[in-house]
């Protein structure tokens, strides 16, 4: 199939006539479609005020993209792509306007940034229409963020020059303008360092091809010239290659030099640097040694003196901090310096190598860790563990980026995990990255601009190739563009579920290996407690397939139903649906329970507390009639960290009780796990209990797949309430989470 007929397929699917206008991604701000259209059947004549170096690097640009242009460099009435540089029109440092009528095409900007996206969006203009012609339009538009980024983490698995520079042209694509490049962890030191070769000769290289064996064996490093050796690393060439090839496409590069911790690389090319003065024995830098500081200006100059970028990343994040308290050195620094603890010592090294930075005109950026300890007086934090540590920088009017693992964290699963290449854990769908919002609530108004904007992280442990890094990146970072760029109430997840359909085969013709979008199906509920009953619709990421469905259970078929409208449920319903392509089923089948049941709606009284962070709808979650999905932060799972569940239900009367059951899940990686059993009672009075079933399982605590069970009763007895008590297992750390008891 033709790439147009495709397109065209998908939104006649979509069941929207659209004109291109309303396909640009991120979407603009403001787009006001007129008539007509410009024919771009000849080239256009590129008419501009922009002079030397501005204007060859956006002609060039302009010259090398698709759209058939030229540059007489005459002015033209007809048929002209003008771009017009006018700083005090109030388009701000990105913004633009963009006017095409039947005779021609203006960008008008205040910065050639701002005429750089104009043009980004005239080209997905022209590429709708096939470079045919672009439809006459009006689009005014900026960016909600000035901070709009992807991180890379090159040192789990090293990529290529032309890798890098194949992602900064998809990041240019979607008007994202920061690429936070991780070029230093445990697992290889990625850029070269004149001063000290044996970052690039040895700790640049190990005996294993993947992070996995490597980790799993003894994490040793290797000679560069080792038969064996896996691993690489950018010549100061190659970089300053990249970071101008960057530049032209408006993108600045922020390097990162892990410290204290992920040094393990470091410590072992140069043992000094640790506190053991030996290789393979810590993870962190020695804070103690004045060779440590020495070592890291020498390389941060080098690394300043490449990357023109205005922030630096350090890292910061995850130190053991074990070998600081057992080490002289570190112990007579925190004497010397009067430091309390270790996160003392560690905000220490952070204030002192941040002075070196700040000294050279830079400022730093740090994982939100930093803040332990005692922030550094210039520094932006990057907020990961959650939204906490970038609310509290905020408040201390410190900047922030926000890159949330539950929103922004692209090597978590996509779609069901079973049918998916090995990923670190964790369940992140297109759809809640798109609905991410960077501004916490918790902030006052006047607190928000220290929000700089957001970010989407790649660490690449579970990505050893290129094809699969791009795998994970894609369709993900695309929401998260518009997540950046686009103010939140022009946002719809359904308009841009409509979009990134017909963005994925574009995508996919320009070589990039996109997920094509998830047939998992998905089933939000709306429950009605007065009526008794739920109504369960039937979605899922991809365009262009039925959903059929089954009401018993039993799997669908080319002949079952076509799901169209909401289904309503009084009583128990088995549903199992899937997606077809025709008449041929793709994707995995959904199986699942839906129970207008007894307890539906009744009160829970916990007997321990669950957890703040994981709070969904408190106990009432637990008979709220809601199923959690794929992934425990999907708002339907109540979780309990170092606590039993022990939830006892008020049915409101004796009542004949037969079935009931719990559902909870495991998932090792994340210290999720099923209880080690489920101990159910009844009563009459809410004080005398009877038990009924104790509910075993065996499954190991050890496996390492994300594994749901149900905890089921079947039998007769009689109650008023129901208690389930369900012990955590005996690890520290440990959480349960429970969607929903039913019992009928
Ligand atoms: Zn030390």
């Amino acid at each position: 199939m033709k790439l147009t007929t495709l397109l065209l397929s998908l939104s006649l699917l979509a069941g929207t006539a659209t004109v291109a206008a309303q396909d640009i991604i991120p979407l603009p701000q403001k787009v006001e479609v007129q008539k007509g259209k410009l024919s771009i059947g000849k080239p256009l004549n590129i008419v501009t005020n922009l002079t030397g170096a501005d204007k060859d690097d956006l002609v060039g640009f302009i010259q090398d993209s698709p759209l058939p242009v030229t540059c007489t460099g005459k002015n033209s009435s007809r048929n002209y792509l003008r771009l017009t540089i006018a700083p005090d029109a109030g388009h701000g440092d990105e913004g633009y306007a963009l006017t095409v009528t039947s005779r021609g095409a203006e960008v008008v900007a205040g910065t050639t940034a701002g005429l750089f996206y104009g043009f980004q969006s005239l080209l997905q203009l022209a590429e709708a229409n096939d470079f045919k012609s672009i439809d006459a339009v009006s689009i005014e538009d900026a960016p909600r963020f000035q901070y709009r980024g992807l991180h890379l983490d090159d040192s789990r698995h090293f990529t290529s020059k032309e890798f890098v520079k194949k992602q900064l042209d998809a990041l240019a694509r979607y008007k994202m303008n920061r690429f936070h490049w991780h070029l230093t962890d445990g697992a290889g030191w990625r850029i070269e360092i004149k001063k000290y070769p044996r970052l690039t000769n040895f700790a640049a290289w190990r005996p294993y091809d993947t992070w996995k064996e490597w980790w799993r064996a003894d994490r040793h490093y290797c000679d560069q010239d080792d038969p064996r050796a896996y691993g690489g690393y950018y010549t100061q060439e190659d970089v300053k290659e990249i970071v101008e090839y960057a530049r032209q496409r408006h993108i600045t590069i922020i390097p990162e030099i892990e410290m204290p911790g992920h040094s393990e690389e470091v410590c072992a090319a140069y043992p000094l640097l640790s506190c053991a003065n030996d290789m393979y024995k810590n993870s962190d830098l020695c804070i103690g040694k004045e060779a440590t500081f020495a070592f890291l200006e020498d390389v941060l100059t080098e690394v300043m003196a490449l990357f023109p970028s205005h922030y630096i990343h350090i890292g910061g994040d995850e130190a053991a901090k074990s070998g600081w308290a057992n080490c002289p050195d570190c112990q007579k620094r925190m004497k010397d310096e009067g430091l309390k603890d270790v996160d003392e010592l560690q905000s220490y090294m952070i204030h002192r190598i941040e002075q070196f930075v700040n000294s050279h005109g830079r400022d730093i950026i740090g994982w939100d860790e930093i803040l332990q300890g005692g922030l550094a007086p210039n520094a932006t934090v990057m907020s990961w563990r959650g939204e906490e540590g970038g609310i509290n920088a905020a408040k201390a009017k410190h900047d922030v980026i926000m890159t949330p693992g539950e929103f922004c964290y692209l090597d978590s699963y996509q779609a069901d995990p079973s049918g998916e290449p090995e990923a670190i854990g964790g369940y992140l769908t297109l759809e809640k990255v798109y609905s991410y919002d960077p501004v916490p609530a918790e902030l006052d108004p006047s607190e928000r601009h220290y929000i700089l904007g957001v970010q989407g992280n790649v660490w690449r442990e579970y990505m050893p190739t290129e094809e699969h890094t791009e795998y994970m990146i894609y369709p993900r970072i695309i929401a998260l563009s518009e997540v950046g760029w686009t103010e939140p109430q022009r946002k719809d997840w359904q308009d841009f579920r409509r979009r990134v359909n017909a963005e994925i085969p574009r995508l996919r013709e320009m070589g990039y290996n996109a997920f094509a979008l998830s047939t998992d199906i998905e089933t939000p509920m709306r429950v009605d407690y007065a009526k008794r009953e739920i109504k369960v619709a039937l979605t899922c990421e991809r365009l262009g397939v039925d959903i059929r469905y089954t009401l018993d259970g039993s799997e669908p078929s080319a002949s079952s139903p076509v799901y169209k409208d909401s289904l309503t449920v009084t009583g128990t319903t088995l549903l199992a649906a899937k997606a077809f392509a025709g008449s041929e089923p793709v994707g995995k089948t959904l199986h699942t329970r839906i129970d207008c049941h007894k307890a539906l709606g009744k009160p829970v009284t916990l007997g321990e507390p669950h957890s703040a962070n994981y709070p969904a709808s408190g106990a009432a979650t637990l008979t709220d009639g809601y199923r959690g999905g794929k992934g425990y932060g999907d708002g339907r799972w109540l979780g309990f960290l170092n606590n039993n569940l022990d939830a006892m239900i008020d049915l409101g009367a004796v009542t004949d009780i037969n079935y009931i059951e719990m559902k909870s899940m495991q998932a090792k990686g994340p210290y999720v796990w099923l209880p080690q059993y489920v101990q159910l009672q009844v009563s009459d009075d809410g004080v005398n209990f009877k038990d009924i079933a104790k509910l075993t399982h065996d499954i190991s605590t050890e496996r390492e797949e994300v594994i749901f069970h149900d905890f089921v009763w079947n039998g007769q007895t009689r109650g008023r309430y129901v208690r389930c008590y369900a012990p955590i297992v005996d690890i520290d750390g440990a959480w349960i989470f429970v969607d929903e008891i039913v019992v009928q």
